[in-house]
């Protein structure tokens, strides 16, 4: 789906054109997606994920797998899968969304950690965080838009997707893309023009969450307009989210 009326959505190719466009357009620039954005940050390699929700069953296998290799305590997730109602009746539909650390460009988290124990890395562009440094004083889960930081109860410190670098280390995929058994969610450098998420990204319309708050998040998604509540209200558009987080966890 490409809304060419409300432009949330644009391909990797196009990118450069876009944002100079978008110097023109004013008000419609906030709600652009910004791929990696590695002119901007100078980061080589950034990491990144493409869900694609056609594909996606809602079977939560990512989200199970991801708690099972971090044994993430009961009660929080690293990666979780949310239902999205949207549309006015008769016009309805209704998808899932993967929802995951967004591994922004320009991470509010880390600008307001006030003892460093968060960052981006620059050798892949995650944004890791140190248990042995975090104090648990929970800035950073209140500074940024994605509802997907936590406070581990059995370490006290923040916790977060790492895009799985234990694995990643090895050559191994994450372990969310591994039991994705849809195929929906594809993993790798956005920066490398070959690699197949970026050959993904350029053929197809994709869409970022929240790109109203100018993180440069890089997690894409296909199919998925509208899908989050705050752009949707934005925008005018009814949307209902249910999530198997309690409710006040939501931004
Ligand atoms: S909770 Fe930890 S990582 Fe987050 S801002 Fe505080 S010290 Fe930094
Ligand atoms: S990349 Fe790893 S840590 Fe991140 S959501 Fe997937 S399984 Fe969890
Ligand atoms: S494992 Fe894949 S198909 Fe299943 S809910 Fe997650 S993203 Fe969707």
């Amino acid at each position: 789906m490409n809304d060419v009326e409300t432009g949330t959505t644009v391909n990797r190719r196009d990118f450069l054109k876009e944002i100079t466009a978008a110097t023109a357009v004013g008000a419609g620039a906030a709600i652009m997606p910004k791929p990696s954005q590695a002119a901007i940050t100078g980061q080589k390699t950034q990491l990144g994920m493409l869900i694609d929700l056609r594909r996606c069953i809602g079977c939560h296998a990512c989200s199970v797998s991801c708690k099972a290799e971090f044994d993430v305590p009961l009660g929080a997730t690293r990666a979780l899968v949310e239902y999205v109602e949207k549309g006015d009746y008769p016009n309805v539909t209704r998808n899932f969304l993967p929802r995951l650390c967004n591994q922004c460009s320009q991470p509010a988290c880390v600008d307001v950690c006030p003892t460093g124990a968060t960052w981006k890395r620059k050798e892949d562009g995650v944004v890791v965080v140190d248990p042995d440094i975090c104090i648990g004083c929970k800035y950073c889960l209140h500074a940024w838009p994605y509802d997907a930081r936590f406070i581990n109860l059995e370490t006290g410190a923040a916790d977060k997707c790492d895009f799985c670098q234990h694995r990643v280390s090895k050559g191994l995929e994450p372990s969310c893309v591994n039991a994705c058994i849809g195929g929906a969610r594809i993993f790798g450098d956005l920066n490398d023009p070959t690699s197949e998420i970026s050959k993904k990204i350029a053929t197809n319309p994709v869409t970022v969450l929240r790109p109203e708050q100018g993180t440069g998040p890089n997690v894409y998604y296909i199919a998925a307009d509208y899908s989050d509540e705050h752009t949707a209200e934005a925008n005018g558009r009814y949307v209902r989210v249910d999530t198997h987080r309690r409710h006040q966890e939501r931004g």
